[in-house]
Protein backbone atom coordinates (compact mmCIF):
# COMPACT_ATOMS: atom_id res chain seq x y z
CA UNK A 1 0.00 0.00 0.00
CA UNK A 2 1.36 3.54 -0.78
CA UNK A 3 1.20 6.02 0.92
CA UNK A 4 -1.74 7.88 -0.64
CA UNK A 5 -3.47 4.76 -0.88
CA UNK A 6 -3.07 4.83 3.42
CA UNK A 7 -3.96 8.10 3.64
CA UNK A 8 -7.34 7.86 1.76
CA UNK A 9 -8.01 4.25 3.86
CA UNK A 10 -7.73 6.56 7.18
CA UNK A 11 -9.40 9.08 5.85
CA UNK A 12 -12.29 7.04 5.03
CA UNK A 13 -12.27 5.42 8.87
CA UNK A 14 -12.23 8.12 10.27
CA UNK A 15 -15.76 9.44 9.27
CA UNK A 16 -19.16 8.18 10.76
CA UNK A 17 -20.94 8.09 7.36
CA UNK A 18 -19.90 5.92 4.63
CA UNK A 19 -20.35 8.21 1.24
CA UNK A 20 -20.24 4.32 -1.03
CA UNK A 21 -23.63 4.16 1.00
CA UNK A 22 -25.20 6.94 -1.28
CA UNK A 23 -27.74 6.28 -4.05
CA UNK A 24 -25.86 8.01 -7.43
CA UNK A 25 -28.65 10.12 -7.15
CA UNK A 26 -27.62 11.29 -3.79
CA UNK A 27 -24.41 11.13 -4.94
CA UNK A 28 -24.86 14.17 -7.41
CA UNK A 29 -26.76 15.83 -4.95
CA UNK A 30 -23.81 15.42 -2.61
CA UNK A 31 -20.94 16.62 -4.98
CA UNK A 32 -23.46 19.79 -6.41
CA UNK A 33 -23.78 21.00 -2.10
CA UNK A 34 -19.99 20.31 -1.71
CA UNK A 35 -19.03 22.51 -5.03
CA UNK A 36 -21.95 25.48 -3.44
CA UNK A 37 -19.74 25.42 -1.09
CA UNK A 38 -16.20 25.41 -2.44
CA UNK A 39 -17.64 28.55 -4.70
CA UNK A 40 -18.98 30.40 -1.55
CA UNK A 41 -15.96 30.23 0.61
CA UNK A 42 -13.94 31.29 -2.47
CA UNK A 43 -15.99 34.42 -3.00
CA UNK A 44 -15.54 35.07 0.42
CA UNK A 45 -11.45 34.61 0.33
CA UNK A 46 -10.08 37.38 2.72
CA UNK A 47 -13.50 38.16 4.44
CA UNK A 48 -14.45 36.18 7.67
CA UNK A 49 -17.64 34.23 6.56
CA UNK A 50 -18.17 32.26 9.85
CA UNK A 51 -18.66 35.54 11.94
CA UNK A 52 -21.31 35.50 14.53
CA UNK A 53 -23.52 37.64 12.31
CA UNK A 54 -23.37 35.90 9.54
CA UNK A 55 -27.25 35.09 8.83
CA UNK A 56 -27.75 38.72 8.87
CA UNK A 57 -25.15 38.69 5.33
CA UNK A 58 -27.69 38.95 2.40
CA UNK A 59 -25.10 37.70 0.49
CA UNK A 60 -24.76 34.51 2.62
CA UNK A 61 -28.47 34.36 2.84
CA UNK A 62 -29.02 34.55 -0.88
CA UNK A 63 -26.39 32.57 -1.96
CA UNK A 64 -27.26 29.20 -3.81
CA UNK A 65 -26.10 27.00 -1.10
CA UNK A 66 -29.01 28.89 1.34
CA UNK A 67 -31.82 28.25 -1.31
CA UNK A 68 -30.63 24.34 -1.55
CA UNK A 69 -30.81 23.95 2.60
CA UNK A 70 -34.19 25.80 2.02
CA UNK A 71 -35.40 23.23 -0.12
CA UNK A 72 -33.94 19.97 2.11
CA UNK A 73 -36.31 18.22 3.41
CA UNK A 74 -35.33 18.20 7.51
CA UNK A 75 -37.94 15.85 8.82
CA UNK A 76 -38.21 17.00 12.64
CA UNK A 77 -37.30 19.66 15.00
CA UNK A 78 -37.17 18.04 18.18
CA UNK A 79 -35.81 21.16 19.75
CA UNK A 80 -37.73 24.65 20.11
CA UNK A 81 -39.44 26.73 22.33
CA UNK A 82 -42.83 27.45 21.83
CA UNK A 83 -43.02 31.29 22.00
CA UNK A 84 -40.13 32.05 19.61
CA UNK A 85 -41.24 28.90 17.00
CA UNK A 86 -41.27 31.43 13.80
CA UNK A 87 -38.07 33.48 12.52
CA UNK A 88 -39.39 37.45 13.17
CA UNK A 89 -40.47 38.41 10.29
CA UNK A 90 -42.76 35.35 10.02
CA UNK A 91 -43.68 36.17 13.32
CA UNK A 92 -44.28 40.41 12.72
CA UNK A 93 -46.41 39.20 9.75
CA UNK A 94 -48.44 36.83 11.71
CA UNK A 95 -48.95 39.63 13.86
CA UNK A 96 -50.16 42.16 11.39
CA UNK A 97 -52.75 40.10 10.30
CA UNK A 98 -54.18 38.91 13.61
CA UNK A 99 -56.06 42.00 14.71
CA UNK A 100 -57.08 40.22 18.20
CA UNK A 101 -53.31 41.18 19.45
CA UNK A 102 -52.60 44.72 20.80
CA UNK A 103 -49.26 45.83 21.31
CA UNK A 104 -48.19 48.38 23.77
CA UNK A 105 -46.32 50.77 21.85
CA UNK A 106 -44.70 53.57 23.13
CA UNK A 107 -46.13 53.30 26.95
CA UNK A 108 -43.92 51.59 30.07
CA UNK A 109 -44.38 48.42 28.57
CA UNK A 110 -43.33 49.48 24.88
CA UNK A 111 -43.26 46.30 22.54
CA UNK A 112 -45.28 43.91 24.97
CA UNK A 113 -48.48 42.12 23.30
CA UNK A 114 -51.36 41.73 24.58
CA UNK A 115 -54.92 39.50 23.83
CA UNK A 116 -57.38 38.08 26.07
CA UNK A 117 -58.71 40.98 27.16
CA UNK A 118 -61.92 43.56 25.10
CA UNK A 119 -60.43 45.96 22.37
CA UNK A 120 -62.38 48.77 24.52
CA UNK A 121 -60.03 48.20 27.42
CA UNK A 122 -56.50 48.15 25.11
CA UNK A 123 -57.78 51.25 23.57
CA UNK A 124 -58.52 52.99 26.81
CA UNK A 125 -54.61 52.06 27.72
CA UNK A 126 -53.53 53.15 24.24
CA UNK A 127 -52.58 49.81 22.94
CA UNK A 128 -53.19 49.03 19.36
CA UNK A 129 -52.90 46.28 16.90
CA UNK A 130 -49.65 45.59 15.79
CA UNK A 131 -50.71 46.38 12.13
CA UNK A 132 -51.89 49.95 13.50
CA UNK A 133 -48.24 50.37 15.19
CA UNK A 134 -45.93 49.37 12.28
CA UNK A 135 -47.93 52.17 10.26
CA UNK A 136 -47.11 54.72 12.62
CA UNK A 137 -45.47 54.33 15.53
CA UNK A 138 -42.48 51.68 15.62
CA UNK A 139 -41.45 50.69 12.09
CA UNK A 140 -41.67 46.84 11.24
CA UNK A 141 -38.14 47.36 10.71
CA UNK A 142 -37.40 48.36 13.80
CA UNK A 143 -39.89 46.39 16.01
CA UNK A 144 -37.71 42.97 14.34
CA UNK A 145 -34.74 44.68 15.69
CA UNK A 146 -36.12 44.85 18.97
CA UNK A 147 -37.74 41.27 19.20
CA UNK A 148 -34.13 39.97 18.04
CA UNK A 149 -31.12 39.42 19.85
CA UNK A 150 -29.72 41.98 16.94
CA UNK A 151 -31.83 44.76 19.34
CA UNK A 152 -29.67 43.69 22.54
CA UNK A 153 -28.59 46.68 24.57
CA UNK A 154 -24.72 47.09 25.00
CA UNK A 155 -23.36 45.65 27.88
CA UNK A 156 -26.57 43.23 28.29
CA UNK A 157 -26.19 39.36 28.34
CA UNK A 158 -27.95 37.63 25.56
CA UNK A 159 -29.78 34.89 28.15
CA UNK A 160 -31.32 38.36 29.81
CA UNK A 161 -32.63 39.79 26.67
CA UNK A 162 -34.16 36.25 26.37
CA UNK A 163 -36.15 36.82 29.59
CA UNK A 164 -36.86 40.12 28.43
CA UNK A 165 -38.67 38.92 25.09
CA UNK A 166 -40.12 36.01 27.11
CA UNK A 167 -42.10 37.77 28.68
CA UNK A 168 -43.18 40.45 26.40
CA UNK A 169 -44.22 37.94 23.97
CA UNK A 170 -45.67 35.80 27.11
CA UNK A 171 -49.28 37.09 27.10
CA UNK A 172 -50.39 35.16 23.50
CA UNK A 173 -51.84 32.14 25.49
CA UNK A 174 -54.29 34.29 27.01
CA UNK A 175 -56.52 33.97 24.10
CA UNK A 176 -56.85 30.28 23.01
CA UNK A 177 -58.01 31.39 19.33
CA UNK A 178 -54.85 33.73 19.20
CA UNK A 179 -52.88 30.58 20.70
CA UNK A 180 -54.05 28.27 17.90
CA UNK A 181 -54.08 30.67 15.16
CA UNK A 182 -50.10 31.37 16.32
CA UNK A 183 -49.21 27.90 16.28
CA UNK A 184 -51.78 27.75 12.91
CA UNK A 185 -49.39 29.76 11.04
CA UNK A 186 -46.38 28.46 12.73
CA UNK A 187 -46.91 25.08 12.11
CA UNK A 188 -47.35 26.03 8.35
CA UNK A 189 -44.19 27.67 8.28
CA UNK A 190 -42.46 24.67 9.77
CA UNK A 191 -44.37 22.82 6.12
CA UNK A 192 -42.46 25.48 3.93
CA UNK A 193 -39.32 24.94 5.40
CA UNK A 194 -39.60 20.93 4.87
CA UNK A 195 -40.22 19.92 8.50
CA UNK A 196 -43.37 17.35 9.64
CA UNK A 197 -43.14 16.88 12.86
CA UNK A 198 -42.40 19.52 15.45
CA UNK A 199 -41.76 19.07 19.32
CA UNK A 200 -42.40 22.55 21.01
CA UNK A 201 -41.65 22.42 24.59
CA UNK A 202 -44.60 24.66 26.29
CA UNK A 203 -44.97 26.31 29.92
CA UNK A 204 -48.20 25.55 31.50
CA UNK A 205 -49.26 28.20 33.53
CA UNK A 206 -52.48 28.29 35.17
CA UNK A 207 -55.14 26.09 36.49
CA UNK A 208 -56.22 22.68 34.94
CA UNK A 209 -58.92 23.82 32.69
CA UNK A 210 -56.32 27.08 31.32
CA UNK A 211 -54.55 24.37 30.79
CA UNK A 212 -56.07 21.51 29.01
CA UNK A 213 -57.69 24.37 26.94
CA UNK A 214 -54.00 25.83 25.75
CA UNK A 215 -53.27 22.14 24.96
CA UNK A 216 -56.17 21.64 22.58
CA UNK A 217 -55.65 25.27 21.16
CA UNK A 218 -52.03 23.49 19.83
CA UNK A 219 -53.54 20.19 19.20
CA UNK A 220 -56.99 21.92 17.02
CA UNK A 221 -53.78 23.87 14.95
CA UNK A 222 -52.11 20.74 14.24
CA UNK A 223 -55.07 18.91 13.05
CA UNK A 224 -55.63 21.80 10.83
CA UNK A 225 -52.44 21.95 8.98
CA UNK A 226 -51.91 17.29 9.23
CA UNK A 227 -55.40 17.90 6.70
CA UNK A 228 -53.77 19.68 4.47
CA UNK A 229 -50.27 17.95 4.67
CA UNK A 230 -49.80 14.43 4.77
CA UNK A 231 -47.47 13.22 7.57
CA UNK A 232 -47.60 16.50 9.24
CA UNK A 233 -47.30 15.50 13.33
CA UNK A 234 -46.75 17.35 16.06
CA UNK A 235 -45.94 15.88 20.19
CA UNK A 236 -46.05 18.83 22.59
CA UNK A 237 -43.25 18.60 25.21
CA UNK A 238 -44.46 20.00 28.66
CA UNK A 239 -42.04 22.29 30.04
CA UNK A 240 -40.67 23.12 33.38
CA UNK A 241 -38.84 25.73 34.51
CA UNK A 242 -36.15 25.37 36.64
CA UNK A 243 -34.39 28.92 37.33
CA UNK A 244 -32.85 29.79 41.11
CA UNK A 245 -34.59 32.94 40.97
CA UNK A 246 -37.90 30.83 40.65
CA UNK A 247 -39.27 28.84 43.96
CA UNK A 248 -39.56 25.47 43.52
CA UNK A 249 -42.94 25.30 44.08
CA UNK A 250 -43.75 27.08 40.32
CA UNK A 251 -41.01 24.06 39.45
CA UNK A 252 -43.68 21.84 41.26
CA UNK A 253 -46.34 23.34 39.90
CA UNK A 254 -45.25 23.44 36.05
CA UNK A 255 -44.63 19.91 36.59
CA UNK A 256 -47.59 18.91 37.93
CA UNK A 257 -49.57 20.80 35.25
CA UNK A 258 -47.83 18.86 32.99
CA UNK A 259 -48.54 15.34 33.72
CA UNK A 260 -52.31 16.63 34.19
CA UNK A 261 -52.30 17.21 30.29
CA UNK A 262 -50.29 14.55 29.71
CA UNK A 263 -53.20 12.19 30.99
CA UNK A 264 -56.07 14.27 29.87
CA UNK A 265 -55.14 15.32 26.27
CA UNK A 266 -55.90 12.63 24.23
CA UNK A 267 -54.71 12.89 20.61
CA UNK A 268 -57.64 11.42 18.88
CA UNK A 269 -56.49 12.78 15.14
CA UNK A 270 -56.32 8.91 14.03
CA UNK A 271 -58.84 6.87 15.95
CA UNK A 272 -56.63 3.71 15.50
CA UNK A 273 -54.08 5.32 16.80
CA UNK A 274 -54.39 7.34 20.27
CA UNK A 275 -51.73 8.92 21.85
CA UNK A 276 -51.00 11.62 24.73
CA UNK A 277 -50.81 14.45 23.00
CA UNK A 278 -48.48 15.85 25.48
CA UNK A 279 -45.95 13.37 25.14
CA UNK A 280 -42.75 13.83 27.04
CA UNK A 281 -41.28 16.47 29.56
CA UNK A 282 -38.45 18.45 29.92
CA UNK A 283 -36.64 20.76 32.63
CA UNK A 284 -35.44 24.59 31.14
CA UNK A 285 -33.78 27.75 31.63
CA UNK A 286 -30.49 29.15 31.42
CA UNK A 287 -28.36 26.23 33.52
CA UNK A 288 -25.65 28.19 34.78
CA UNK A 289 -28.69 29.82 36.53
CA UNK A 290 -30.65 27.04 37.20
CA UNK A 291 -30.57 24.23 40.05
CA UNK A 292 -28.66 21.51 39.10
CA UNK A 293 -30.61 18.29 38.12
CA UNK A 294 -29.65 16.40 40.88
CA UNK A 295 -31.21 19.19 43.39
CA UNK A 296 -34.52 17.95 41.60
CA UNK A 297 -33.73 14.67 40.89
CA UNK A 298 -36.09 13.30 43.44
CA UNK A 299 -39.05 15.51 41.75
CA UNK A 300 -38.00 13.77 37.82
CA UNK A 301 -37.39 10.30 39.24
CA UNK A 302 -40.78 10.31 40.72
CA UNK A 303 -42.26 11.80 37.62
CA UNK A 304 -41.16 8.47 35.15
CA UNK A 305 -42.07 5.72 38.17
CA UNK A 306 -45.41 7.48 38.40
CA UNK A 307 -45.60 7.40 34.56
CA UNK A 308 -43.78 5.14 33.09
CA UNK A 309 -44.58 5.45 29.09
CA UNK A 310 -44.14 9.40 29.25
CA UNK A 311 -40.70 10.17 27.68
CA UNK A 312 -38.09 12.20 29.58
CA UNK A 313 -36.08 14.78 27.84
CA UNK A 314 -33.68 16.97 29.26
CA UNK A 315 -32.15 19.98 29.02
CA UNK A 316 -28.24 19.10 30.26
CA UNK A 317 -24.92 20.36 29.81
CA UNK A 318 -25.76 23.89 28.29
CA UNK A 319 -22.70 25.35 29.49
CA UNK A 320 -19.10 26.41 29.83
CA UNK A 321 -18.56 26.30 33.46
CA UNK A 322 -16.01 23.75 33.77
CA UNK A 323 -17.87 21.97 36.95
CA UNK A 324 -21.05 21.67 35.33
CA UNK A 325 -22.20 17.97 35.40
CA UNK A 326 -25.74 17.96 34.13
CA UNK A 327 -25.04 15.69 31.59
CA UNK A 328 -24.35 13.14 34.33
CA UNK A 329 -27.43 12.92 36.01
CA UNK A 330 -29.64 13.57 31.94
CA UNK A 331 -28.06 9.72 31.78
CA UNK A 332 -28.78 8.38 35.05
CA UNK A 333 -32.14 10.14 35.21
CA UNK A 334 -33.16 8.00 32.01
CA UNK A 335 -33.52 10.62 29.71
CA UNK A 336 -34.08 9.68 26.42
CA UNK A 337 -33.14 12.72 24.54
CA UNK A 338 -30.75 15.48 25.68
CA UNK A 339 -31.14 19.19 25.20
CA UNK A 340 -27.26 20.63 23.79
CA UNK A 341 -25.22 18.01 25.86
CA UNK A 342 -22.75 21.33 25.22
CA UNK A 343 -19.80 19.77 27.42
CA UNK A 344 -20.42 16.22 27.02
CA UNK A 345 -17.01 15.93 25.79
CA UNK A 346 -15.73 16.55 29.26
CA UNK A 347 -17.63 12.92 30.60
CA UNK A 348 -16.00 10.69 27.68
CA UNK A 349 -17.41 7.94 30.26
CA UNK A 350 -20.59 8.00 29.45
CA UNK A 351 -19.95 8.10 25.72
CA UNK A 352 -20.77 3.83 26.02
CA UNK A 353 -23.89 4.49 28.03
CA UNK A 354 -25.26 6.89 25.69
CA UNK A 355 -24.59 4.77 22.53
CA UNK A 356 -25.91 1.48 24.41
CA UNK A 357 -28.98 2.94 25.60
CA UNK A 358 -29.53 5.48 22.03
CA UNK A 359 -29.83 8.09 23.83
CA UNK A 360 -30.37 11.00 21.33
CA UNK A 361 -28.02 14.19 21.44
CA UNK A 362 -30.30 17.11 20.13
CA UNK A 363 -27.81 19.95 18.95
CA UNK A 364 -28.58 23.13 18.41
CA UNK A 365 -25.87 25.12 16.44
CA UNK A 366 -26.59 28.57 15.95
CA UNK A 367 -28.26 28.99 19.22
CA UNK A 368 -25.54 27.92 20.97
CA UNK A 369 -22.94 30.26 18.76
CA UNK A 370 -25.22 33.18 19.20
CA UNK A 371 -25.55 32.71 22.75
CA UNK A 372 -21.61 32.26 22.96
CA UNK A 373 -21.48 28.65 24.17
CA UNK A 374 -18.81 28.46 21.75
CA UNK A 375 -16.84 31.22 20.10
CA UNK A 376 -16.59 29.66 16.57
CA UNK A 377 -19.53 27.05 15.16
CA UNK A 378 -16.20 25.09 13.56
CA UNK A 379 -14.93 24.18 16.47
CA UNK A 380 -18.34 23.12 17.90
CA UNK A 381 -18.18 19.66 19.96
CA UNK A 382 -21.06 18.17 18.18
CA UNK A 383 -18.67 17.22 15.38
CA UNK A 384 -16.67 15.11 18.36
CA UNK A 385 -19.70 13.26 19.52
CA UNK A 386 -20.99 12.53 15.70
CA UNK A 387 -17.85 10.98 14.68
CA UNK A 388 -17.91 9.03 17.79
CA UNK A 389 -20.65 7.19 16.88
CA UNK A 390 -23.61 9.17 19.10
CA UNK A 391 -26.93 9.57 17.88
CA UNK A 392 -27.17 13.21 17.19
CA UNK A 393 -30.31 15.73 16.02
CA UNK A 394 -29.74 19.06 14.72
CA UNK A 395 -32.60 21.23 16.73
CA UNK A 396 -33.51 25.30 15.99
CA UNK A 397 -33.63 26.26 19.89
CA UNK A 398 -35.03 29.89 19.57
CA UNK A 399 -35.41 30.32 15.95
CA UNK A 400 -37.66 33.71 16.83
CA UNK A 401 -34.80 35.48 18.24
CA UNK A 402 -32.01 34.30 16.87
CA UNK A 403 -32.39 32.94 12.95
CA UNK A 404 -33.51 33.82 9.62
CA UNK A 405 -35.41 30.99 8.85
CA UNK A 406 -36.09 28.25 11.02
CA UNK A 407 -33.37 24.86 10.91
CA UNK A 408 -32.49 25.71 7.49
CA UNK A 409 -29.53 28.20 9.28
CA UNK A 410 -28.54 25.69 11.11
CA UNK A 411 -27.91 23.44 8.10
CA UNK A 412 -26.63 25.63 6.45
CA UNK A 413 -24.15 26.40 9.27
CA UNK A 414 -23.16 22.89 9.88
CA UNK A 415 -22.42 22.32 6.03
CA UNK A 416 -20.48 25.41 5.70
CA UNK A 417 -18.89 25.15 9.19
CA UNK A 418 -18.58 21.28 9.21
CA UNK A 419 -17.47 20.10 6.36
CA UNK A 420 -21.05 18.68 6.13
CA UNK A 421 -22.59 16.61 2.99
CA UNK A 422 -25.59 14.65 1.78
CA UNK A 423 -24.09 11.07 3.58
CA UNK A 424 -23.80 13.20 6.57
CA UNK A 425 -27.20 15.22 6.42
CA UNK A 426 -29.44 12.32 5.96
CA UNK A 427 -28.04 10.35 8.56
CA UNK A 428 -29.08 13.68 11.14
CA UNK A 429 -32.12 13.72 9.91
CA UNK A 430 -32.66 10.03 10.20
CA UNK A 431 -31.69 9.58 13.56
CA UNK A 432 -34.50 12.66 14.15
CA UNK A 433 -37.32 10.34 12.80
CA UNK A 434 -35.87 7.60 14.79
CA UNK A 435 -36.35 9.87 18.38
CA UNK A 436 -39.32 11.84 17.52
CA UNK A 437 -42.07 11.37 20.42
CA UNK A 438 -44.62 10.00 17.42
CA UNK A 439 -46.48 6.60 17.44
CA UNK A 440 -45.18 3.87 15.74
CA UNK A 441 -47.69 4.04 12.88
CA UNK A 442 -47.05 8.25 12.13
CA UNK A 443 -43.24 7.38 12.03
CA UNK A 444 -43.57 5.02 9.34
CA UNK A 445 -45.76 7.33 7.56
CA UNK A 446 -43.15 10.42 8.42
CA UNK A 447 -40.21 8.22 7.28
CA UNK A 448 -42.43 7.52 3.83
CA UNK A 449 -43.22 10.92 3.30
CA UNK A 450 -39.75 12.53 4.13
CA UNK A 451 -38.22 9.70 2.13
CA UNK A 452 -40.17 10.47 -0.90
CA UNK A 453 -39.33 14.62 -0.87
CA UNK A 454 -35.65 13.61 0.07
CA UNK A 455 -35.03 11.32 -3.45
CA UNK A 456 -36.75 13.96 -5.33
CA UNK A 457 -34.69 16.54 -3.51
CA UNK A 458 -31.55 14.93 -4.73
CA UNK A 459 -33.00 13.93 -8.47
CA UNK A 460 -33.02 17.51 -9.04
CA UNK A 461 -29.12 18.05 -8.79
ZN1 LIG B 1 -33.61 24.79 24.52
Amino acid sequence: MNYFEKRDRLSGSSIFVKYESLTPQEKRADEAIRKMRAELIDRYKGKDIYRVDMLSDEELIGSPLHKVMHELPKACDLHVHGLCLMPVREFVDFLIGNEDIFIDADGKDRGKLFTGGSTEEYRSKGYMTVRECTEGVISRDILERMWTLKGLPDGELPWDYFELLFAQHGDLDKSFDVFEDYYYHAFMYYVSEGILHVEPRVLLFGDHDTVIKKVKAIMNAYHRVRRENKGFTCTVVGTVLKHINLSIDVTKMLLENALFAYKNVTDDYDPDCKRPFVGAIDFVNEEDHSRDLKEIADLIEKATADNPELTLLLHAGESNIPTNSNVIDAVLLGAKRIGHAFNLFRYPGLYKEIREKDICIEVCPISNRILNYTADLRLHPAVGYINAGLPVVIGSDDPGYQEHSTLTDDFFAIVLCWNFGIAEIKKLIKTSIGHAVITGKDRKELEEVWKEKFDAFCSRF
